[in-house]
């Protein structure tokens, strides 16, 4: 490379992107137009060894991770609660106040809605036919905000993405949990699938606001459920394991 050239390569390329990604020897020393392998694709990381760090991960941080969100939390509506009229809480569920770790560890991860859910703890394990056997676990330190919440004279909100169709089984599952005592559950209709579930929880908690309930927290494990507004702070759960939107 002539001098020249290897100076308005720099220039074009950037300091701070060359030097800090690793790159072949070729696609240093070879101007890009002249170099059909100088951008290399960024090869994505590899399936296996992801799930292998969220397996790790579940089993090592998750749970501190988890609990020193609610710790916060907690501290805070309890410090809340009495500082303004009609205060409320609100909680997702799945992954936040439900632990679905037996499902998402049968199918390995992979989403699977529809098909049975009766080979447990093998899969595959449909998400549906698993959210009907009621079984998933309490994420203890909600559990324990939930009952510091009422205690404290807060209303307490459960706000999901899960269908109507599947409000039985909810509650089931939540009083199965220990959840006891709440004020409402709001579940989706099954004809709302045309916007994002932010969209939904934003409008659901904007019509609890409008009920006169001043929403001091919300607490969910996706961006989803959080952002929006309509909560006075707002608190997030660990969840490397799925993506809602
Ligand atoms: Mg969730």
């Amino acid at each position: 490379m002539t001098t020249l050239r290897a100076l308005a390569f720099a220039l074009a390329c950037g300091v701070a992107v060359c030097a800090a990604a690793p790159r072949p020897a070729h696609a240093a020393e070879c101007p890009p137009e002249q170099a059909p392998h100088a951008f290399e694709p960024v090869h994505p990381l590899n399936i296996d060894k992801i799930k292998e760090q969220l397996r790790d991960y579940h089993s090592h941080y998750y749970a501190g991770d988890v609990s020193a969100v609610l710790a916060d939390a907690q501290a805070y509506v309890q410090q809340r609660a009495g500082e303004v009229a009609r205060p409320a809480l609100v909680l997702d569920i799945d992954e936040t106040s439900l632990s679905n770790w037996r499902n998402l560890s049968a199918d390995d991860f992979g989403f699977i809605s529809k098909g049975p859910c009766n080979r447990l703890p093998d899969g595959p394990c449909g998400f549906n036919a698993w959210v009907l056997r009621a079984e998933a676990e309490a994420i203890e330190p909600t559990l324990a905000l939930f009952n510091a919440a009422k205690a404290k004279g807060v209303s307490v909100f459960f706000v999901t993405a899960r269908p109507k169709q599947q409000r039985h089984a909810t509650v089931l599952n939540l009083h199965r949990a220990g959840y006891r005592g709440w004020t409402e559950l709001v579940l989706r209709d099954a004809s709302d699938t045309k916007r994002s579930v932010q969209d939904y929880k934003t409008e659901m908690r904007s019509k609890i606001a409008a009920r006169g309930f001043a929403i001091i927290a919300n607490v969910g494990d996706q961006r989803s459920d959080l952002d929006g507004g309509y909560a006075d702070c707002t608190f997030k759960v660990a969840n490397p394991f799925y993506f809602i939107r």
